[in-house]
């Protein structure tokens, strides 16, 4: 068995308009030693030209400063298992795209919210999930691609822990796939990760695998318990809580995974949340 490490990635959802070095040195200057960011346009779809120096100058800053994996995440409106035609092969060619452009930053992780079914059914949801993995995915590639857990607002896939279970069930490559769980929605799909951790991450291990946990989204949440709505609070300021939202941060199953905040906040809020929960 792999030594196990023992360090606290911590960092947040950083802006890519200023390229990749500039993300580097943004998260440096918050004291964060993991990050995410959206690989194009969140709302539209168009991805800027890579530029090899900068993403080197990047991939120096991370083996230099010792980060953990980052976390790069889709556009919102990359959603696989649309009913519409047309959104689905945007789905495939934003992926498959982002696959090649993540290649500039080998080995970190790549999330996805696994996409809302809207009418068409859970099941067909999952099929079309899993078949736009099954095209995308090569055996060739660094890149750990990383479903969402999902508040369950609407006709998401991904409010429970057994869909995503099917979806990976169905993905050929399995090597490549893992889960990104994310405080604020799982709380609203009904899992109580603030007051039993330990229960949530037992049932989460029986139906998906621990070992399938990559990486996790820390929010607070606006709503309680099962509200399905999916509003993210600033730590201390929703109703998880900061200590459950610290003891989460610092659980002996959780330690060593990067942690991502995607609290409303601009940078020096986001340094502030990291200093209190190192
Ligand atoms: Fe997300
Ligand atoms: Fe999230
Ligand atoms: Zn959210």
């Amino acid at each position: 068995m792999a030594k196990k490490n023992d360090t606290i990635y911590i960092g947040c959802h950083l802006s890519s308009a200023g390229g990749f070095l500039s993300m580097g040195k943004a998260a440096l200057s918050i004291n964060a030693n993991t990050f995410a960011f959206f690989t194009r346009n969140p709302r539209g779809g168009k991805a800027k030209e890579i530029d090899p120096e900068d993403a080197k100058a990047l991939r120096d800053i991370l083996e230099r400063e010792k980060f953990g994996k980052l976390v790069a995440h889709a556009p919102y409106t990359l959603n696989p298992c649309s009913a519409k035609e047309n959104v689905r092969a945007f789905a495939y060619e934003a992926m498959s795209d982002d696959m090649k452009r993540m290649e500039y930053l080998p080995g970190n992780y790549y999330n996805f919210h696994p996409g809302s079914h809207v009418g068409q059914g859970v099941e067909t949801g999952i099929e079309q999930i899993a078949d736009l993995l099954n095209r995308i995915l090569t055996p060739q590639q660094s890149t750990i691609v990383l479903l969402e857990t999902m508040a369950g607002k609407g006709s998401e896939i991904g409010g429970t822990f057994e869909e995503l279970r099917e979806i990976i069930d169905r993905v050929e490559l399995k090597e490549k796939m893992g889960v990104c769980l994310d405080t604020c929605h799982v709380s609203d799909a009904g899992y109580d990760i603030a007051k039993d951790p330990d229960g949530v991450l037992t049932q989460f291990d029986k139906v998906v695998g621990l070992e399938r946990l990559r990486a996790l989204h820390i929010n607070d949440s606006l709503n309680d318990v099962g509200a399905h709505k999916d509003r993210h609070a600033k730590i201390g300021e929703g109703t998880l809580g900061f200590e459950a939202i610290k003891r989460i941060v610092h659980h002996p199953k959780l330690v060593g995974l990067p942690c991502i905040l995607e609290t409303p906040n601009e940078l020096p809020g986001y340094g502030r949340e990291i200093e209190m929960l190192k």
